[in-house]
């Protein structure tokens, strides 16, 4: 069913918890229903954008345009093989709740992306990633439909050009498909990663199995990061910035124990995190927004925090990282 809405409210719809509304919001559940929407007179020449979860979003005012949300749901099986099982999801679904039904199926390659909020088309689009494991290592194909044309076009993985954070429709694509489906390929031998952060360490003494595994990444993730029910966040509020391999050296020389991790020849990546803590950031604010006091890669809303003061505690940030290593720090929000 299609569900429109007018001059709506979309302060339940980001995990920031901003106060911003639009003219118009919809809501469907086929691609059927989608193709009318993209069709209709009242989308038409109007500015349109699309949401999720609304857990990687920084609402920095109304949206005078069209606000689209999926609510296509069902997981379904597509095909299966001596070791995989294909499984076909619904973009609305949301994500921890399909990594939840691999898991009770004993299908191994989501459950370290356990508990990454939002949902399954954003997750696509994003190439969300967490301890060693990229949504991309199980993607097969992103069904989408094009924004202009209303045309079902289909991505192989390889299609989909992903990157870290990155994708096709966060570059040469950006806000022009659609995702309405995707299919995992998934694992029926286990084929854990346990070897990231200290999943490895909190599992000892507990039997490895994909639910403890699941159970574990879990723990460890509530007890490191604000639960954004409580303090408004949308997680990681920079990406880790790859530095060149020279400049790092000559970093080095300076913090010996700067931490990193080989990206390739050429590039390491650095921790935003630890940059950002280096700088003395922790706990601090701007207003009501401040760097999370266990976490400095998360900026909190403390409660009532305007966009305004969240841009400006991120560009302070910005700005003293880069003047004390010379390093860039991108924001991994998007701003709408
Ligand atoms: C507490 C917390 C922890 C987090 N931890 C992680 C983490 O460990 N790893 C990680 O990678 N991310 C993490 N994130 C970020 C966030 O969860 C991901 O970016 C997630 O994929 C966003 O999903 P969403 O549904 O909320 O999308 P939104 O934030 O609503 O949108 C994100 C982007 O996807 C696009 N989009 C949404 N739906 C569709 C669709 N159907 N078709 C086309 N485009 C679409 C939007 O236009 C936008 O560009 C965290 C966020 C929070 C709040």
């Amino acid at each position: 069913m299609i569900k429109t809405e007018y001059n709506y409210d979309l302060l339940g719809h980001n995990t920031f918890h901003l106060p911003a509304k639009c003219d118009i919001f919809i809501e469907y559940s086929h691609v059927e229903e989608l193709l009318q929407i993209l069709n209709s007179e009242e989308v038409k020449d109007k500015p349109l954008y699309h949401i999720g979860g609304g857990s990687n979003l920084l609402f920095t005012g109304d949206f005078r345009g069209v606000v689209l949300h999926s609510a296509i749901l069902g997981i379904s099986i597509e095909k299966e093989t001596d070791d995989s099982v294909f499984l076909r999801c619904g973009a609305g679904e949301v994500w921890d709740d399909f990594v939840a039904c691999c898991v009770s199926q004993e299908l191994y390659g989501a459950e370290n992306l356990s508990l990454i909020p939002g949902e399954t088309g954003a997750a696509a689009v994003q190439n969300i990633g967490a301890y060693g494991v990229e949504i991309k290592d199980i993607i097969e194909i992103v069904e989408t439909v094009e924004k202009e044309s209303g045309k079902v076009v289909i991505f192989t993985n390889e299609g989909c050009r992903y990157g870290y954070r990155e994708s096709i429709f966060k570059k040469e694509l950006k806000d022009k498909y659609i995702v309405t489906h995707v299919v995992f390929r998934l694992s029926k031998k286990p084929m854990y990663k346990l070897e990231y952060g200290n999943i490895s360490a909190e599992m000892e003494g507990k039997e490895v199995t994909i639910k403890n595994v699941r159970e574990t990444i879990i723990a460890i993730r509530e007890s490191k990061l604000p639960d954004p029910e409580e303090e408004g966040n949308a997680g990681s509020y920079f990406m880790n910035p790859f530095v060149g391999m020279s400049h790092f050296l000559a970093l080095k020389e300076y913090y010996p124990q700067i931490p990193h991790y080989p990206v390739s020849e050429e590039f390491v990546k650095v921790p935003a995190a630890w940059l950002i803590e280096q700088c003395g950031w922790k706990g601090k604010s701007v207003g009501k927004a401040a760097v999370h006091d266990r976490q400095c890669l998360v900026l909190v809303n403390k409660g009532g925090a305007t966009a305004s003061e969240i841009v400006a505690l991120a560009l302070q940030i910005m700005e003293s990282v880069e003047s004390k290593f010379s390093v860039k720090l991108v924001p991994e929000v998007i701003y709408l």
